[in-house]
């Protein structure tokens, strides 16, 4: 892989976990037992997304593939 501005070939495959999703805390405000459940299952909302690009090294530049 090239590197568009200085075309250095030694680009470098980075991988990077990015949490997407709603804080939903406010909704999370409570503390009965007996509600538990049903928060835990209001809780899984966010997501992990994992998003690959190069980069490089030479001129610091980050751009897809
Ligand atoms: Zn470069």
């Amino acid at each position: 892989m090239n590197c568009p501005v200085c075309d250095n070939d030694e680009c470098e495959l980075i991988s990077e976990e990015i949490v997407d999703g709603k804080d939903n805390s406010s909704e999370n405000g409570c503390c009965d037992a007996l509600c538990t459940g049903i928060c835990g299952l209001n809780s899984g909302n966010s997501e992990t997304k994992t998003v690959r690009y190069w980069y490089c090294e030479e001129c610091g530049s980050k751009f897809k593939e």
